[in-house]
């Protein structure tokens, strides 16, 4: 999921966004920042954001243009004068080679004619001898140059990297500042975001995260078992009584999305009409084979039932589920 690799200030975080962007426009940002906090709070995603605000070539209002051509560059390929540091493998140390490369970037000239940024994540994944060449680094870093250091764990950077740095502390949200948070996020009730944060440990990125990587297989396990009924691989039945547990009102919601989506193309002819291009296959195949009145038809049911899945007038799941993909094993008939 794009978004947590993103650049982004989380609400919790904007106060601490407001006071760098105030060093800076009064031309007191130090040339180190770290960026301190416990996990999961979207320290890195600040970071992230800042580097981007940085080299934005028209920032208005405290916020990087989103336009310009650093932040195309940043957006898309890479910006090239952006220096992320991290350990090749997650939990691995960063080394000294490593840091040596980073050394390499800032002896030369900004390709863009304005900061060099680096982002360097887990500052505390620095082993001994990466730490000791940093410091050098951070002793004469060259003009225009930000290092952001992002750590969860303060405690274990060298004292020696901490004093040349400028701490940011970041703090996590309040529990309900973080529930409110989550649910328009996931469009989730209140209540699940609340029981979602606290399998999280109370980390809005993580539930995020974790959510979003959780939907993503139920999503792949419910393509994978349409599919397998139009190719005649697994009955309806069979598949239902594997899905029955899921969220049938999400599952629901995406089939009624895709159903419309073929109708779209098969009405058209027209496949830049799909919206959900990652079911590409499956939806121009249908689309082919089945004209718009069975199509509206089972959208119709799939429409009702998720209706009454929202009431709670307590239908028996797998019953439900059946039914909707009985129609759709009817389709290609
Ligand atoms: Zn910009």
């Amino acid at each position: 999921m794009n978004e947590l690799k993103g650049a982004e200030v989380f609400p919790w975080l904007a106060e601490r966004w407001q006071h760098v962007v105030a060093l800076h426009s009064a031309a007191r940002l130090p040339h180190a920042l770290i960026i301190s906090g416990t996990q999961g709070i979207g320290k890195q995603a600040f970071a992230r954001a800042l580097a981007r605000y940085l080299l934005c070539q028209s920032p208005a209002q405290g916020q990087a243009c989103g336009s310009c051509r650093s932040c195309v560059l940043f957006d898309s390929s890479g910006h090239p004068d952006l220096f992320h540091l991290q350990p090749e493998e997650p939990g691995k140390p960063i080394r000294v080679d490593q840091v040596r490369e980073l050394t390499g970037f800032l002896h030369s000239t900004a390709q863009q004619g304005g900061y060099r940024l680096v982002v360097l994540e887990p500052a505390e994944a620095m082993n001994v001898a990466a730490a000791n060449a940093l410091l050098k680094t951070l002793e004469e870093p060259g003009r225009d140059t930000v290092l952001l250091l992002v750590t969860h764990r303060l405690g274990q950077v060298m004292p020696t990297i901490r004093s040349r740095c400028q701490r940011i502390d970041c703090h996590p949200p309040q529990t309900d500042e973080a529930v409110a948070w989550l649910a328009s996020r996931l469009e989730l009730e209140d209540e699940k975001a609340r029981q979602l944060l606290a399998i999280s440990l109370g980390s809005p990125i993580r539930a995020l995260e974790y959510m979003q990587q959780d939907l993503m297989a139920v999503r792949r396990k419910f393509l994978a078992g349409l599919a397998d009924i139009l190719k005649q691989q697994r009955s309806a039945l069979e598949v239902a009584q594997q899905l029955a547990k899921e969220d049938l009102e999400l599952l629901l919601g995406w089939l009624y999305g895709w159903l419309l989506d073929i109708v779209r193309v098969g009405t058209t002819g027209d496949e830049s009409y799909l919206r959900h291009t990652d079911v590409r296959n499956m939806l121009v195949a249908v689309a082919r084979r089945v004209g718009p009145q069975p199509l509206y038809a089972l959208a119709d049911l799939v429409h009702e039932e998720r209706i009454s899945l929202m009431q709670r007038q307590n239908p028996n799941r797998q019953l439900l589920l059946e039914r909707v993909l009985l129609q759709w094993s009817a389709l290609v008939r």
